[in-house]
């Protein structure tokens, strides 16, 4: 019976349409939805997902996480501050909810450019460290059992979306919780990118449970327009990473890949504390205004 298993409806979460099985990574099934192109994880997540996958570890251990979440803060806070400015050819700076705020090094970027900011933020210790060394206001919660009692001019989404368990309910926060003319802005990783087909199966944000759903133009346009909200501009992210972050994504990539595993070495004589330039190709924004 197990080989019908792929047989079975598996309705699209972003368009209801059909889909079928893509490929298996580490025992999971990847989808793809047969007329949006969106793909996710086949098997369903709940709110365990959240303790299980974003635990300490994920923000100390490297893998598919980071190596070390807070040695990053400079790098991350220098990010917020980019969007800040971008942001600011749109909007002048009201009130911002962020979304899996980590530490709040975002957070803390967009507040230092004006803005007045409340996170969101699932990882106790990385709330914490926000509020009692930051002095910001981070919620400890996953965004799909919180729901903010204020309105917002700016919902921030970044690098949030892939790791909702329940998109549309989350979405449907996010909107009812958007003013009337308010914005989201949305990071996300494209798995129609030329980086994502050239890796294909290895692409590194298939790194199912941590992540769950992988999105490019048409199907974000899609779920942000079936909430509401129409496309007011797109890009692709300047980023910087530190020498650090490379060699645990890129470490924990060789591997996988077996052939690959004697190059390790060579990553070794990347200093932890160099920035380098991210080819953000597979990486893209969207903001999006509300109708
Ligand atoms: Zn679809």
């Amino acid at each position: 019976m197990l080989a019908q298993h792929s047989e079975i409806i598996i309705q699209c979460p972003v368009c209801q349409a059909e889909s079928k099985r893509l490929f298996q990574k580490e025992y999971y099934w990847i989808r793809q939805c047969n007329f949006c192109k969106h793909q996710f994880l086949e098997d369903a997540v709940n709110a365990k997902h959240v303790e299980t996958v974003y635990g300490d570890e994920y923000f100390n251990e490297g893998g598919t996480g980071y190596p070390g979440y807070l040695r990053e803060a400079d790098l991350i806070r220098a990010h917020g501050r980019r969007y800040a400015n971008l942001l600011s050819k749109y909007m002048t700076p009201g009130k911002v909810l962020d979304i899996g705020s980590a530490a709040g090094f975002i957070l803390q970027g967009l507040v230092q450019s004006g803005w007045q900011g409340v996170g969101i933020e699932p990882n106790e210790s990385m709330a914490t460290y926000g509020r009692e060394k930051l002095g910001l206001d981070i919620r400890i919660g996953s965004f799909e059992q919180i729901e903010p009692e204020s309105r917002f001019d700016l919902v921030n989404m970044v690098q949030v979306i892939p790791h909702f368990w329940d998109l549309q309910q989350a979405l449907e926060t996010a909107a009812r919780v958007t003013k009337p003319g308010g914005y989201w802005l949305i990071e996300t990783w494209n798995h129609n990118s030329r980086l994502a087909k050239l890796f294909g199966k290895n692409w590194h944000e298939y790194s199912p449970p941590s992540v769950l759903r992988w999105f490019s133009y048409r199907d974000l346009d899609l779920l942000a327009e079936h909430h509401g909200f129409q496309k007011i501009a797109r890009g692709q992210p300047q980023k910087w990473i530190s020498g650090a972050h490379i060699k645990s994504l890129v470490g924990h990539k060789l591997d996988t890949i077996r052939w690959f595993k004697h190059f390790k070495i060579f990553l070794n004589i990347i200093p932890d504390n160099l920035r380098l330039p991210y080819p953000s190709e597979d990486l893209f924004w969207v903001l999006y205004q509300k109708i």
